[in-house]
């Protein structure tokens, strides 16, 4: 339709509403076979690092291969230096020096590692009935009656008695064994039907099965934990107090998949928040002679509070920024107050089916590309950092400079419920941030969906915050 034809109220209308498109309307073929490439790399990334201490491995291991060296504490980095700071296997922090002056602030983008799972209690292992299970506690925001009947692996690391420390991954193998917990049959479930859902399972019937073959000797009592914990032994050189010391994760075993015969989505367990992680890591590694000083840190502990040593609403953050500046003649401070964080976390997708807990005209929805959050929290906005109007202005101007698709979204309707991000610790550092991140189906289910293009969209994001 050419302009003379479109009356005076069409005309009006494009100049002054909104009219955000689906993004495929957006994005020529190319593009979105670009977005669809991308995401083969974010699917390996996530049957990889399945915990925070494998994302910390992986994250490592690329950023290597990047020419990316470790930190060194009182080294004066020049422009381009490209290096990452461990914190203790679980987190880490990837930077590259930019070549204004340290004291004019960093970009950072903070994503988190660690996602809801069950975790093995340090007394786990028991026989009942000539069965051998392990107690677990869960970890995170969990529908618990989504966890039974799931084929699970066990991640993590159990510390000996005399120190030494081993790695566990079992069941990512097609060899390997998985492990399971059991849910009773609807034949007999009279009474866990009548249960409110929240109790459906109960935290203490999260308990996963592992074997059921007893020890061949009369004499034994517990004869099936004895020959598990034979096995154990001969495999790991383990016995049964090390599991006291260890921390061992059991996570969905599925691999991640293409959702929809068209293909459009990523179906995988732990993409809250490994969606954000893989793209600001991305970002980060392609990050090339930047102006600013750019940092993407991958952290744990954001689903239980971010509380800890190697969650963020601990110091870990800002004694880095601290070691950065020192030897330049700056304070921490002095830095941070100058500088810009993207705190990379996801946000819940408008849901057709469950749409009572989204309001339609503020909810993120699926391919409308990487979504923008100027708050979270619950109730009044409650535990929140709320981006300030001229942040928010300054990050939509830039994306929209950038050609990148975004959208605006908010943590369901008022009341609904709520949540939070690191974004809160962050902003009480006296960093400007604000939430961005990618729409996910099915937020903390063993299997959670997003769409390649937002996939996608999240990672140019990230890379324009870092290059500008
Ligand atoms: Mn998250
Ligand atoms: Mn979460």
């Amino acid at each position: 339709m050419s302009e003379k034809q479109k009356s005076q109220a069409e005309l009006l209308s494009e100049k002054l509403l909104s009219s955000k498109k689906n993004a495929v309307l957006r994005m020529t073929d190319e593009q979105i076979a670009e977005a669809d490439a991308f995401c083969e790399g974010y699917k390996e990334f996530l049957n990889t690092a399945k915990t925070e201490r494998e994302a910390v491995i992986e994250a490592v291991k690329q950023a290597e291969a990047k020419g990316f060296e470790p930190f060194e504490k009182g080294k004066k980095y020049q422009p381009n230096d490209r290096f990452y700071y461990v914190n203790r296997e679980k987190a880490v922090i990837l930077g590259v020096m930019g070549s204004e002056c340290i004291s004019k602030g960093v970009r950072l983008s903070v994503a988190h590692i660690d996602s809801p799972r069950l975790d093995l209690k340090q007394n786990p292992l028991y026989e009942d009935k000539e069965l051998c299970l392990f107690k677990t506690h869960y970890y995170g925001g969990i529908k618990k009656y989504q966890w039974p009947t799931v084929p699970l692996s066990l991640h993590g690391v159990i510390v000996r008695a005399d120190g030494s420390k081993i790695s566990v991954a079992i069941g990512e193998d097609d060899s390997d064994p998985v492990f399971c917990v059991t849910d009773i049959l609807p034949h007999l479930a009279d009474e866990q039907m009548r249960r409110p859902a929240a109790k459906l399972i109960k935290g203490e019937e999260l308990n996963i099965l592992i074997g059921s073959r007893p020890f061949k000797d009369d004499k034994a009592s517990d004869k099936v934990k004895l020959a598990i914990m034979a096995v154990l032994n001969e495999k790991y050189g383990i016995v049964e107090d090390d599991f006291i010391s260890a921390e061992l994760e059991a996570v969905p075993q599925f691999k991640a998949r293409d959702v929809g015969f068209d293909r459009s989505m990523v179906g995988s367990y732990g993409q809250d928040d490994r969606v954000c992680a893989y793209t600001a890591l991305r970002a980060i590694l392609d990050c090339e002679s930047p102006k600013k000083t750019c940092l993407t840190i991958l952290t744990d502990k954001e689903e239980t509070g971010s509380d800890g040593n190697t969650g963020l609403n601990s110091s870990y953050l800002p004694y880095f920024i601290a070691d950065l500046a020192k030897p330049f003649g700056f304070e921490g401070r002095e830095v941070i107050s100058a500088s810009e964080c993207l705190s990379a976390d996801v946000n819940a997708a408008f849901d057709p089916t469950f749409s009572s807990p989204f309001e339609i005209r503020n909810s993120s929805q699926i391919n409308y590309g990487v979504v923008a959050t100027k708050f979270t929290g619950a109730r009044g906005k409650s535990g929140t950092s709320d981006a300030s109007a001229e942040f928010v202005g300054r990050i939509r101007k830039l994306f929209d400079d950038n050609g990148i698709i975004w959208q605006t979204g908010e943590l369901g309707a008022v009341d609904a419920g709520g949540g939070g991000t690191v974004a809160q610790y962050v902003a009480n550092l006296d960093f400007d941030v604000i939430d961005v991140g990618v729409p996910v189906l099915s937020m903390h289910a063993p299997f959670e969906i997003t769409s390649k293009i937002d996939v996608f969209m999240a990672y140019r994001a990230f890379c324009v915050f870092f290059a500008d």
